[in-house]
């Protein structure tokens, strides 16, 4: 049987400035306590915390970009490259959070395309699928996410570079997180689908549950099958509510 060690990410979105390193403080004092038992911890800054938070170090403590573009380098105003976000410390990037597909219309090639670019650049990448809540009312939720998935995950794609976090876009922000059995439902299929596609090593991409995780709701959340932990917006902002969801997992 595959071990999927557990993750807790925090994803800051844009929030987050320089007063804001005590939170990661705080947080860092914590997990060099132990405090975080053996689950990995992962906090995701706006870039330009990034470089600050890692010369803070924490051996305890990763970091990751909230998004790469899929060059390298060149003529791509207001953009950062995932070499760029290594270079500055990061060992994860998100890739295709709704935010970002609904912003920028970001679709399933092209968050491949910087899937490939964050694995070329040596960083994990956090490849974010989720179905909107018309999807959902309509019964297209498992066919919707099954196309994202294999819509945005490179061939390369291995327990070492990827873990899939599946968002439901009307969960997120809202306060309204899907029932046990819903969650259940979408976490077995996708790890069904990464198996078929990706053999063994899809049998130890790590799925992460995201949308109104906090720490009361945590504990349900995870003790769910294949849900290998969470990817935390809002409830990560503040150490103290994302220690009490990492002492959940
Ligand atoms: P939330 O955001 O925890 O604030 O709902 C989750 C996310 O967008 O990753």
């Amino acid at each position: 049987m595959t071990t999927r060690g557990k993750l807790a990410a925090g994803n800051w979105k844009m929030n987050g400035q320089g007063s804001d390193l005590q939170q990661i403080e705080t947080l860092r004092a914590a997990l060099d306590r132990g405090e975080h038992g053996e689950c990995g911890v992962l906090i995701c800054p706006p870039a330009t915390l990034l470089e600050r938070m890692a010369r803070l170090g924490g051996e305890n403590l990763a970091l990751g970009g909230q998004d790469c573009h899929a060059a390298q380098s060149g003529a791509h105003t207001g953009d950062i490259s995932a070499p760029m976000l290594a270079d500055a410390g990061a060992s994860h990037v998100i890739v295709g959070h709704s935010e970002r597909r609904g912003d920028h219309d970001e679709q399933d090639a092209d968050i491949r395309a910087k899937a490939e670019a964050a694995h070329g650049a040596g960083l994990t990448a956090i490849v974010c699928i989720g179905e909107t809540l018309e999807e959902r009312e309509a019964g297209r939720t498992l066919d919707t996410l099954c196309a994202q998935l294999a819509g945005s995950l490179p061939d390369g794609a291995s327990a070492a570079n990827t873990v899939v976090a599946y968002e439901p876009i009307w969960a997120i922000g809202t306060g309204k997180v899907p029932q046990g059995a819903q969650i259940a439902e979408v976490h077995d299929r996708l790890r069904s689908e990464l198996e078929t596609r990706f053999g063994e090593d899809g049998a130890g991409i790590r799925l992460l549950y995201g949308g109104s995780v906090k720490a009361s709701n945590a504990a349900e959340i995870f003790a769910i099958d294949n849900v290998d932990g969470a990817l935390v917006g809002g409830a990560s902002l503040k150490a103290d509510d994302f220690l009490g969801i990492i002492a959940a997992l």
